[in-house]
């Protein structure tokens, strides 16, 4: 029989992935540089958490679900009385669509919301036991459910390293040119790879808080920056990083 001479299936996909990174944008950064700057992230804020309350994995999936084109202080005070309620896909599949709806009434899109909390129900139901799934792939076939949901799941109910580009991580890494890319797609891929390991699992967070409370959209704070000194964003403020110092916990609304 004859044998293949060809690369062996790992060594061809291990080369694909190496091409896929060198399409990728480059960072303004040195390896060196990216790591002084989670350091630093990582003295800020030892344990950074997301800011969506939820209770265990499902209430989780649902509250992100809900979160798209709104706030998550918005989403929490919908969900603090829904998921008194309804913390499990069975319960929510008891309360149903119309009752759904009525809790989450003052959220954006939430009429298409409730059908999706009732249908990613009846599908964790029917198909995974009534439990999350643990992986991207499972994860991405409930409704509603896109590959940033279920990124942040992965990452913050499994504790799995994993980017959920949303409109602040994209417009930090393209802004200060830490990991640029014209899609989300594009700069999580570019994230993963210039992020060193260690970082990896709550980069994400560290990210999202930096934009949220510092390099915000309109007008970046670089006078509280602690990255100032190091960032190359070109209309920056400022080039003295803040003191250095941990943040006081963080209050979820
Ligand atoms: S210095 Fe300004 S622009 Fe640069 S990361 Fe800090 S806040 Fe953003």
């Amino acid at each position: 029989m004859a044998v293949s001479q060809g690369k062996k299936p790992a060594a061809k996909s291990a080369g694909k992935a190496k091409k896929r990174a060198r399409r990728l944008p480059r960072s303004k950064y040195s390896p060196d540089e990216v790591r002084e700057i989670f350091r630093r992230f990582s003295v800020q804020r030892p344990e950074p958490k997301g800011e969506l309350s939820h209770v265990n994995p499902y209430t989780l999936v649902v509250a992100v679900a809900l979160s798209a084109q709104a706030t998550d202080v918005g989403v929490n005070r919908a969900t603090r009385d829904l998921f008194k309620v309804a913390d499990t896909p069975e319960k929510m599949l008891a309360l149903g669509e119309e009752r759904v709806g009525e809790y989450i009434r003052t959220i954006g899109l939430w009429r298409n919301k409730a059908k999706n909390v009732i249908a990613l129900s009846r599908k964790l139901v029917d198909e995974f036991g009534g439990e999350v799934p643990h992986t991207r792939e499972k994860l991405m076939t409930l409704p509603g459910v896109g590959r940033k949901t279920a990124n942040v799941v992965l990452q913050m109910a499994f504790g799995i390293p994993a980017i959920a580009v949303d409109t602040h991580i994209f417009r930090i890494a393209n802004r200060i040119g830490l990991a640029p890319g014209k899609t989300p797609d594009e700069v999580e891929a570019n994230l993963m790879r210039v992020i060193p390991d260690e970082y990896l699992l709550h980069a994400h967070h560290w990210l999202i808080l930096h934009g949220r409370y510092t390099c915000k959209a309109r007008k970046p704070d670089c006078v509280a920056c602690v990255i100032a000194d190091l960032c190359r964003y070109k209309d920056k403020t400022n080039a003295e990083p803040a003191p250095l110092i941990e943040l006081p916990p963080q209050v979820i609304a």
